[in-house]
């Protein structure tokens, strides 16, 4: 909930500029943006092959009378093909529960939207050293109902709670160690092919400074940007950090 409607197109602007000139690898850029700018963002993004729209949440019905929400169908129809579900936000403020962030997940599925399904435990949880069952238990009850197919569809995202907006990152090591425990659960739920061949996104105070450490790691695709992401110049340097 950060910048005002023509602030957004403005960071926009700048981020595709400077990720079309300076992104010269294999990177995928998707930017989840505020519902208002979703459709204009699609317009600037169409002459860029790297940039891809997001919303940040949609809603878990297909339609009907839910004031002040947004459907799956009306974010896809702005253009945008990705939607973050279950943020650590959402789960805190809005009090999204896994099963609810399943059936969020069928909807959007349904609509044609790539989920990037996040997943973390909180500082309490890490401390109780409960937080492989957690994010087991995130991994079971919110996408694990889904067939091999479906779940091919999605992205994760490991954001540790404790990680986001802190300044305080996971160390290579501690985020290494979530996204191969998490990509060995895929490989026992479904098989090793559709593990290896899941993205694993890494959030939580990712900057410039530590993004070539931390998507150096086997596990790590690459990251889920917040705060970093308000500015295009360090946004941009964190994609570039990524081949
Ligand atoms: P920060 O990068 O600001 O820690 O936020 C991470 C995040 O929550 C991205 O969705």
């Amino acid at each position: 909930m950060n910048l005002d409607y023509n602030e957004g197109l403005s960071l926009f602007s700048e981020v595709v500029n400077m990720v079309n000139d300076e992104a010269t690898g294999s990177q995928e850029v998707v930017v989840c943006s505020p519902f208002i700018h979703l459709h204009s963002l699609v317009q600037l993004a169409k002459g860029s092959a790297k940039v891809a729209i997001g919303a940040q949440n949609a809603h878990q019905a297909e339609s009907g009378a839910y004031t002040g929400e947004i459907s799956a169908r009306q974010v896809k129809s702005t253009g945008a093909n990705y939607v973050i579900l279950g943020h650590s936000e959402r789960r805190q403020y809005f009090g999204e529960t896994n099963a609810l962030l399943a059936k969020k997940t069928d909807t959007a599925l349904a609509n044609d939207l790539k989920p990037i399904f996040c997943i973390g435990e909180t500082l309490q949880e890490r401390e109780a050293n409960v937080h492989f069952d957690i994010i087991k238990t995130q991994l079971v009850e919110g996408v694990f109902h889904l067939d091999a197919a479906a779940f091919s569809k999605l992205v994760l995202a490991y954001e540790p709670v404790w990680a986001i907006g802190t300044g305080v990152t996971a160390t290579s090591d501690q985020a290494q160690e979530i996204h191969a425990f998490i990509r060995k659960e895929i490989a026992a739920k479904y098989d090793q092919g559709v593990a290896d061949a899941t993205t694993i996104l890494y959030g939580g105070s990712c900057n410039p400074k530590n993004a070539n450490e931390l998507f150096a790691c086997a596990d790590i695709d690459g990251g889920l940007i917040g705060g970093a992401s308000l500015k295009s110049r360090d946004f941009t340097d964190i994609v570039k950090a990524f081949n």
